[in-house]
Order: C-alpha cells, then structure tokens, then sequence
C-alpha cells in the first residue's frame, strides 16, 4: 500500500522530443487512477517512469515517503502488467506466476500458498500445469496479472493491458480488475485509450494530449465539468456535439446565435462565465452531448428547452438506445464533409424515426457547455476565480453591495467618478464583515460548499468548507486591495506578491553552487543543487534560469532594490519596486519613491525554471493569494 506524489515531471527524449511537460499530481493509497488519452499523448512514458523503467528527466517522483527517481525498478515495491502480457512461453503457468518469488528466495512452500491464492482469484487453478500458448489471450493476461499479485506489491501498474482482447472479454476483464482492487486495497495505475475504460474504472482520471495534462479530476466531474473542448470531445459516446456561435446580447436574453438557430443563455450561467465581457458578436464554442437533446414531445414546455427544426439523415438503433444524426440546416448549400450543422442525439429505442423524417429537438439549455472560440477552455467555471460586481464612484466614495466606503488613494487616483464594474477573486471573500446579502443558492464543488450571495444587483461567490445558514441574512467582507476596478491600472503582483529573477548558476571551490543575479550572489542549498545537477548535469553551469519566488516570505537571502512607486490601499500597502531592470511588489512599509529597500528571497519556496528548456527543475509553487491577504492581516 502506497500514496504516489509526482512534482514537475519531464521526460525529454535523446532527440529532444518532450513526451511529458510539468505532470504534477498527489495519488492517495488505494486509488485507482486512470491515464486516458490518443496515442503518443505520453501515458506510456509516464508510467514507464513511476516503473522506472524510463528515466525522469527532471522533477520528483515519491512512493510513500521515498524520493525514488534514482531507484532500480526492482527496488521501488511496483509491479507492472502490460500489453503483451510478457509470459515465459517455456514455462508453465504455474513457473510463469511463481518466477520472481524463486528469484528472491522465498520458501517453497510460501511460494506454492502464494501462487494458488492468486491463481484462485483469477480463475485459473485448472490451468497451472498448461504452458501459455495453449491459453487464450484472456487467460494469459490472468497468469500476467497474477504474477503481478504474488508479489504484494504496494503500487500496481497497468499498461493497456485489455488491448489485446475482444469486446466482449475487455468488458468482463474491466470488472475483473475492479475487483481484484477492491480485494487487493493497493493504489493502482492504469494506462488506456480507452475512455469507457477509463469512465467506469478509475477513482480518478487523468486526460493527457500531446504531453500536457490536461484535467485531472473523478470521472464524473470529467463528463459533467470538462475544462476545455479537448475533454469534453474525447469522454462521452457518441461524441458531444460542438457549435461555433456568437453571443447576441437583448434585453431578455443573452442569445446563443449558431447560425441554424438561436439558443437561450440561461441566467444562472452568468456569474460563472469567465471574463465577463459578453458582447453581441463575440465568439463562444457551444458543447452539448447527444443525451442531452431530445426528440421533442409536447410535454417539454419547459424555460429549460429551446426547440430547433432538423432533418433526420442517419439512424443506429444500437438495441437499447438509438443513434439519431440529424441536421439542424437541411436547406444550406454544403459539402459532403461539412458537418458543422449536423446534430447527434441519443435516444431511447421506443420512438420510430427515419431517415428523411423532418424532426423537431429539444436543447437541455441546463446542460450547456460553453468554450472559449480561441484556446477551447471552458468558459463556465465550477468555483469561479474572478466574479464581477456592479459598484459606483461618488468623490472619494464608493457604493458597493449596498455600503458606501472610502475609497483608499492606490485606488482613488486611478478611477473616474459614476458607474464602475469591478472584479473581485473569490478566494477574497470571507464570512463575516461590513457587507450584507441574501443566499440564494449553494452548490457543493468537491469539498468545498460555493454560496451565491445576492447584495445589490450582484452575485458574490463565498466558497468555504463551512455551513452557512441559508436562511437570511450574511456578512460578508473582501480585501478592497483584491479589487480590480474597471479601467485601473490594476497592481497584479498584489494578488500573490511573485517575483520572477532571471539567473545563472556558478561553482565555486568546485563544491559550492551559486546563483548569479547581477552584482548578487546566493548560496544554493545543498539538496537544491544536487536535484538541479541530476537534471542538467554540467549543462546547468551554462544555463539561463530563473527563480520564481514570493516577496512576502522571510528569507534567508535579501538584496536591494529600488522603490519606483507606492500603493495606498488604506490596511494594505504595496510598494512597485526595481532591481537589475525587474520590476516587481513588495509589501510597503512606509518606504519613499527612489528609496532602496531590501528584499528578502526565500530560495526554500521558490521555483527554479530553466528557462532554455522551460522546464521546472526544482520547488514548489509558492504560496498564492488567500494566505497573504490572510498573512496581512494577522500582522496587522
Ligand atoms: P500509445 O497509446 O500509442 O502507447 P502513449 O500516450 O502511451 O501512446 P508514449 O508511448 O508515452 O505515448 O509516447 C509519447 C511520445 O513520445 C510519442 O510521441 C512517442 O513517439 C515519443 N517517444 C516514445 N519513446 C521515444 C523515444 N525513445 N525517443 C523519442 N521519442 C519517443
């Protein structure tokens, strides 16, 4: 039994070729974690590096407690089952299944215990005395698994190991597998391709694309919240249907205008949507799966619904369900690969459709996926980072959420009297405070509970593992140095105070490694440097890197920089300071412009990036909003 944690991990090929970039991720013992995605997507290399059977270019691989990327396979407690289920075909099942134990000298008579109890969980005691090739593909990847299970090991890794098998058996060897990991309660690494696979085995998924994660989250988070179109097109059978529309902007509605037809925006998506600039015009990518449209039946005079004309081309009844492909424009002029108004619906068998029948559809409008039309991330956001408040300048003073505050002077020399829209992070809002509003709805996200709290005409997000009482009154308070104004020159380094330092690194006395930053020199930490010399080795010497670290932090190391401007956020003051031509924040105390300060590098959370590369040779993301405006006001 072992919990995996994976930090910044590269594999960078011989040719240069980057299969895997930057894979983070902790795994719990006993979960079950799926990597899913196309082929060369680089799930193999990074199992075949928690194997240790590929080395890691760069970051840290831990089991348990152990650092283990410079461990010989044999010696990290894995076991690893692949494809090509790799028996000796010279041997029988029973020599197949006891192998390694006899190479590590267990007893005999351990061994003969070890080798039936397996092979009485996979069903297969009949077939010990056979040799493999009498086998079927079924059966042989049983006697693979089962000489992974004698061996008790506290991580199992699966590579594709149902690949080789038809149909029927991939789906009985699924269950199988499950199962033997509820009996087995050992932390489990599977490697697919297969989404159905990946849906109905893993705790977690991890969905991979050309090298880069690109969601890592509980397979129904997977289907229901997909971050970006990528996601979204690869779960789910058949495939979600994607549109490309224009936002048209009403009095009644925010329309979604697809070209064949308009769909409604219901309200609730609003506060979510990321960047809340919505334009008539602006382009949006509308995702909907197949079992979210509807033949229409006049029992759906729902506001949840809009209905659009189709035309039926293809039908697959698939026994159960049926595959309904329709065009939403039949009487557009297109070419034969031109699917871009075609609709895929999925439906119960018991209604009788045609191909050529004209139909009507019905669009869950509740069930809406909306993706930015240029990057493909979800624009809807389950806890949204940034929401946007409706707020007005009057002299010094400001209205917001119904209280009128003095506006402190960072922000009053910035802004322009009357209406503002204003953005605020939501990890700035706390529970208690100046400000008052109703709940008007709670969702739960993971661990987290997200409440909707209506004050003025906005809607303030509140996340929070806490139980708020619904019913009433709530007083709520944010940090006006989080708030960015409209128009403001907004100070970003005050969300988390980063500073990113360009540097080289330097030996000296042959022992000591050293970074450079100008005039300045820090003494690296001994295990810093080691980890960054496993990466690059002399290469490092050579290197442009940077350390990304936070202004914040007490550090061991300080260097001077020069004062260029001061921010007044009345509780919270920031200085914008200078140094080798980089310009970043720090926390003010009462410093004067042109003033030189010192400030502190806390090398021991920080980030070192080889910026030739791009990749991240050693740390940890250092601390991020939340603790600081909290870290303020303690010291406050
Ligand atoms: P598949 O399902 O096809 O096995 P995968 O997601 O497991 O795909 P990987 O085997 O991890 O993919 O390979 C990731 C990428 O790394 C691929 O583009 C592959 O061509 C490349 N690659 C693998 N091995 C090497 C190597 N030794 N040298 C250079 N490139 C390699």
């Amino acid at each position: 039994m072992a919990s995996l944690s994976l930090k910044h991990i590269y594999k960078v090929y011989d040719n240069g070729f980057k299969a895997v970039n930057d894979f983070s991720m902790d795994i719990a013992d006993k979960e079950f974690i799926v990597f899913v995605g196309p082929s060369g997507c680089g799930k193999s290399t990074t199992l075949r590096m928690i194997a240790g059977l590929e080395e890691i270019t760069a970051g840290e691989l831990k089991i348990g407690d152990l650092v283990v990327n410079n461990y010989a396979p044999k010696d990290r407690d894995i076991a690893m089952v692949f494809q090509s289920y790799a028996l000796y075909p010279h041997m029988t099942v029973y020599d197949n299944i006891a192998y390694s134990l006899k190479i590590s000298k267990v007893p005999k008579d351990e061994i003969d215990r070890r080798v039936r109890e397996a092979a009485e969980s996979l069903n297969i005691t009949e077939y010990l005395d056979r040799k493999p090739k009498a086998l079927s593909g079924g059966q042989r990847q049983r006697v693979a698994l089962g000489r992974a299970i004698v061996r008790n090991p506290k991580v199992f890794l699966l590579d594709e190991p149902l690949s080789n098998l038809d149909a029927k058996l991939r789906a009985s060897m699924r269950s199988e597998i499950t199962k033997l990991h509820q009996r087995l309660q050992t932390t489990f690494i599977y490697v697919t391709h297969d989404q159905v696979e990946a849906m109905t085995m893993g705790s977690r998924i991890v969905v991979m694309k050309s090298g880069f994660v690109q969601q890592i989250d509980t397979p129904k988070n997977i289907y229901n919240y997909p971050a970006n179109k990528f996601v979204a097109g690869f779960i789910g059978t058949p495939q979600m249907n994607f549109y490309d529309a224009t936002y048209d902007v009403k009095e009644d509605f925010i329309y979604l205008d697809a070209g064949f037809g308009k769909l409604r925006l219901l309200p609730d998506f609003l506060p979510k949507i990321k960047d809340q600039v919505i334009v008539s015009g602006k382009k949006v990518c509308i995702g909907i799966r197949p079992e979210n449209i509807y033949l229409y039946d006049e029992r759906m005079k729902s506001d949840n619904y809009d209905i659009l004309d189709a035309k039926v081309s293809v039908v697959e009844a698939l026994g159960s369900e049926t595959i309904v492909y329709a065009d939403l424009d039949p009487n557009r002029e297109k070419n034969i690969s031109d699917n871009t108004t075609e609709v895929r619906i999925k439906m119960l068998s018991n209604f009788d459709v045609h191909a050529g029948d004209n139909i009507k559809v019905a669009f869950d409008l509740t069930r809406i996926q909306l993706f930015d039309a240029e990057t493909g991330e979800s624009v809807i956001q389950r806890i949204p980072a940034v929401f946007s408040s409706d707020a007005s300048i009057k002299g010094d003073e400001l209205e917001i959420y119904g209280t009128t505050i003095k506006l402190p002077p960072a922000v009053l020399n910035q802004v322009h009297e009357g209406y503002v829209s204003v953005n605020v992070p939501t990890s700035a809002v706390e529970l208690g405070g100046k400000y008052v509003g109703e709940i008007v709805k709670k969702d739960v996200v993971d661990t987290e509970n997200l409440y909707w709290i209506k004050s003025g005409k906005s809607i303030v997000f509140l996340k929070t593992p806490a139980d708020v009482e619904l019913e009433g009154k709530v007083n709520f308070d944010i940090n006006i140095a989080a708030m960015k104004f409209s128009g403001e020159d907004y100070v970003a380094h005050r969300i988390n105070l980063l500073a990113k330092l360009p540097v080289t690194a330097k030996l000296e006395n042959k022992s000591n490694l050293q970074f450079v930053s100008g005039e300045d020199i820090f003494d690296v930490p001994f295990d810093m440097a080691q980890k960054m010399f496993n990466t690059k080795g002399k290469k490092l010497l050579k290197t442009n890197l940077s350390i990304l670290f936070n202004t914040d932090n007490d550090g061991k190391y300080h260097f001077s920089a020069k004062v260029l401007d001061v921010k007044d956020y009345g509780d919270y003051k920031y200085a914008k300071v200078s140094y080798n031509n980089i310009e970043f924040y720090v926390v003010d105390k009462d410093y004067q412009v042109g003033q030189m300060v010192t400030v502190n590098l806390d090398l021991d959370d920080s980030l070192i990036t080889d910026e030739d590369s791009d990749i991240i040779l050693v740390g940890s993301e250092p601390r991020r909003l939340q603790k600081i405006v909290n870290t303020n006001k303690e010291t406050k």
